[in-house]
């Protein structure tokens, strides 16, 4: 596995790669969630490349990006047995130099949802993530169904600007209790911890109801909001019932919906998703 945090070596590297590339683009502080996208990664090509890059311009002004949770010499441990070809961790000034004034948006996509509570968040994911596929110009990149509206973002952004990849979409690990993997669960104190399980237990109330024939969306939104107000540790920012691809709220469930919220405890702010149909 070789660790290379300049853009020649990885280039270097890239260049000298037969057959398929995998991408793995993430934060660092790795939990199984990653783990599960480099596995699948490594099953479905001839190369894998992880990328850890805490990226500034995806934080907004008052976010957690100078005590987002780092520790490198963990994750390459947890990276080594997995068979992984190349770590890039790039710099932010070696991304970001001086000067810099490039950016890719998406549009219509990112207003709702997270777009509307972290202004200029979605602008930071999809320069980062184009600036990665330019730079490890892979043939497959992997996401996790956690960040849904992410996927929805990117997969659009891969359409809008032709770039010559497929995007594979892994599915959300969870503890044995339900909260969805996250590098973030490590800011909950004990209580906060415990409490957290609310977002899946107000994800899996709306799917019941769902699964019982409910095709109203208000009703699976507002069943949401009352498992949620049970929580006295929790605090809702929004919940969604929306439609998969356009992420517009729904009156009435069709075609594929997700079911989607944004949840603090304490100070930390969580987010989890279920897809219906
Ligand atoms: P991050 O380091 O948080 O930017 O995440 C890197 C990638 O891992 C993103 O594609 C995430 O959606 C994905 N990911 C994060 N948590 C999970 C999880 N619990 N299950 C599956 N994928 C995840």
């Amino acid at each position: 596995m070789d660790i290379i945090s300049s853009l020649s070596d990885l280039r270097a590297a890239r260049l000298s790669f037969e057959g398929t590339v995998g991408l793995v683009p993430t934060m660092g502080y790795l939990h199984e969630g990653h783990l599960s996208l480099v596995s699948r990664a490594r099953a479905e090509n001839e190369h894998v490349i992880v990328t850890i890059f805490v990226n500034p311009t995806q934080f907004g002004a008052n976010e957690d990006l100078s005590k987002y949770p780092r520790d490198l010499d963990r994750d390459l441990s947890l990276l080594r047995p997995l068979g992984v070809d190349v770590v890039w961790t790039p710099s932010a000034e070696m991304m970001y130099p001086p000067g810099y004034q490039t950016w890719v948006e998406v549009e219509a996509l990112t207003h709702p949802l997270e777009g509307s509570m972290r202004p200029g968040h979605f602008k930071g994911v999809t320069t980062i993530v184009a600036k990665l596929f330019n730079a490890t110009q892979p043939h497959k990149a992997y996401f996790g169904q956690k960040d849904a509206q992410q996927v929805a973002v990117i997969r659009r952004m891969v359409v809008d600007l032709n770039f010559p990849l497929e995007v594979i979409v892994c599915p959300t690990q969870r503890e044995a209790d339900g909260l969805a993997m996250s590098s973030r669960n490590k800011y909950l104190n004990e209580a906060e911890r415990k409490a957290a399980t609310v977002l899946f237990r107000a994800l899996r109330a709306a799917k019941e109801l769902y699964e019982a024939g409910e095709r109203d969306a208000e009703i699976l939104r507002i069943k949401m909001k009352e498992v949620l107000e049970m929580e006295p540790l929790a605090k809702m920012q929004y919940v969604s019932c929306a439609d998969y691809d356009s992420l517009e709220e729904l009156d009435v469930l069709k075609g594929r919906a997700l079911l989607s919220m944004a949840v603090f405890l304490g100070k930390t702010r969580l987010i989890d998703n279920f897809v219906l149909g």
